[in-house]
């Protein structure tokens, strides 16, 4: 798949097809947007909220979540606040998540020895690579973690969503 995509991108080049999404790194909409990795909102949650190239900044994991208050998400969110000119942030969850209801134990499938190594060195497993059980509950504490966060601006608009993952219908959470 990966040869395919490259000689689709010699051609996508060639053919200048990339003159419709030239822009500048400085989202239009002054927006950042955190969400899910999930294949189905690629192309739909940009197309169900009206953003093209050049809008937004959008940060995406499995889950949409914060695993660390000084890891990569809040990291970019605030360069996009600090250097970028964001000044609002949706944290977007969405229905039938595949973060939801998972178990990291279950899922890893390692002896219990290496669990217990990994926990020794100070890793909650469950909690670095479980589940969440609700989406909704996700966003709110995600939400509430970034208005909570010390080097956060005051100013900002941090609001959270669930996304339809059909429909891209919006629900505003909190
Ligand atoms: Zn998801």
């Amino acid at each position: 798949m990966i040869q395919q995509i490259i000689e689709y991108n010699r051609e996508f080049v060639k053919k200048e097809s990339y003159k419709p999404y030239i822009t500048s790194k400085y989202p239009d909409k002054k927006l950042a947007i955190l969400t899910c990795m999930d294949t189905r909102l690629t192309e739909l949650l940009p197309a169900a909220l009206g953003i093209r190239n050049g809008d937004a900044k959008i940060i995406k994991n499995a889950g949409g979540v914060i695993t660390h208050p000084y890891g990569s998400v809040v990291r970019s969110l605030l360069v996009a606040l600090l250097e970028l000119g964001v000044q609002e942030i949706m944290v977007i969850g969405h229905t039938d998540c595949g973060v939801q209801g998972m178990d990291a134990e279950e899922m890893l499938e390692i002896p219990k020895e290496h669990i217990d190594i990994v926990r020794r060195s100070g890793i909650d497993l469950n909690q670095w690579l479980g589940g969440f059980s609700s989406s909704e509950e996700s966003v709110r504490e995600t939400t509430a973690a970034l208005k909570n966060h010390p080097l956060m601006p005051k100013d900002v608009t941090i609001q959270g969503f669930i996304m339809d993952s059909v429909t891209g219908a919006l629900t505003s959470i909190c």
